[in-house]
């Protein structure tokens, strides 16, 4: 079991001159503040950083800055050798575990991890695609790990991202660790589904919630990555900053968000196409959300009411959205599925023509929306 958390460790400012992602400051307060077993399991929704936050979570664990210690300084100090290492994704006392898949993205490439050569699946051309698992093979690397002196001062830590990538016999493996943790080993796991783990890795962790941050600290952080009206990515997202930025990186901006419900009411499909299907079935699940949201007189919550406007009058028969909904959640089920994706989307257009533009004839003189 670990010691007790040392003076200063719960010392981190907003200003720490190590953070990612601004909204993390409070989140690792209370991480380190709050610490007191060796693994920590850090959920909530996709897109608010978990992985920033666990690997500066680590990082903090393993910062060696004297003055950090004495509390004089944000920890992580982001410039003593161990952070650098952090930085330098080679850091000796750190074993990170993201799936294959996720390692480009994230920064973490093979080399790093250390390990390659799995078995993903093959895809038509029988070219193998990149695992989205976190395998048995992986877990068993930590024991080994584990039982290697560590080659700093403050311990070794596993981060694991996401934690559900974990398939069961991978799970269980990573629980006989849990259970019987060695010398200074610490564990940060991190993910958005805590139920999808298991109940018994649950109970030997921690847990920190991270919920979608504030929407102006979140847009200010947008608007110095270059998007411009932050706040319409950012409604359209569900708030999560990191998936606004995504879209925005796709070429999804606030016009081409703010056109949409019009656009799927003429039955346009414009630019979807070029979308990637999972994004334009969430979105078309969002335009559907609002609708029926207005259907029923309420605000609509993903899209601003001007752009709803028009798709209003859906007058008081849900029915139509309800069988679009369906649909989508169809196709949501098999996003796996090498679909034909223009035609896919062109359909769905079409599905989305019937519920929300049957009435758009009356749309320019449609209601206002409160
Ligand atoms: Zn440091």
């Amino acid at each position: 079991m670990l010691e007790a958390p040392m003076a200063g460790e719960n010392a981190l400012s907003p200003a720490s001159p190590s953070l990612p992602l601004p909204w993390l400051a409070a989140p690792l307060r209370d991480a380190l503040a709050t610490q007191r077993t060796h693994a920590l399991l850090l959920h909530g929704p996709q897109g608010v950083g978990q992985f920033e936050m666990a690997l500066t979570l680590a990082q903090a664990w393993l910062c060696e800055s004297t003055a950090s210690v004495a509390g004089d300084t944000p920890r992580p100090c982001g410039v003593c050798a161990s952070c650098r290492l952090v930085h330098a994704r080679s850091h000796p006392d750190l074993m990170v575990l993201v799936p294959e898949a996720l390692r480009s993205a994230l920064g973490w490439n093979a080399d790093d991890a250390g390990e390659e050569g799995g078995s993903g699946a093959v895809d038509a051309t029988g070219k193998r695609k990149p695992s989205k698992d976190i395998r048995v093979a992986e877990v068993r690397r930590i024991l080994a790990f584990a039982h290697t002196t560590a080659a700093r001062e403050h311990g070794k830590v596993v981060l694991i991202y996401p934690a559900e990538a974990m398939n069961t016999i991978a799970a269980n493996g990573l629980l006989k660790i849990l259970e019987e943790p060695t010398g200074k080993l610490r564990f940060v796991l991190a993910g958005s589904s805590a139920d999808a783990l298991l109940p018994t890795i649950r109970s030997r962790c921690q847990s920190l919630w991270i919920g979608v941050p504030d929407a102006e600290v979140a847009s200010a952080w947008l608007s110095a990555q270059g998007v411009s009206r932050p706040e319409v990515l950012l409604a359209a997202a569900g708030g999560q900053p990191q998936e606004a930025l995504h879209w925005f990186r796709d070429g999804i901006d606030a016009q081409a968000l703010l056109s949409l419900p019009k656009q799927l009411a003429r039955g346009e499909a414009a630019n979807l196409p070029n979308w990637p299907l999972a994004r334009v079935v969430d979105l078309m699940f969002k335009v559907c959300h609002d609708a029926m949201r207005l259907a029923v007189g309420v605000a609509p919550r993903y899209f601003p009411p001007e752009a709803m406007r028009g798709c209003a009058d859906i007058a008081t028969d849900i029915a139509p959205l309800g069988a679009w909904y369906r649909e989508l959640g169809r196709i949501a089920r098999h996003a796996e599925h090498p679909w034909q994706t223009a035609l896919t989307i062109e359909s769905l257009v079409l599905q989305a023509k019937t519920p929300l533009g049957s009435n758009s004839s009356s749309a320019s003189s449609s209601r206002s929306i409160n």
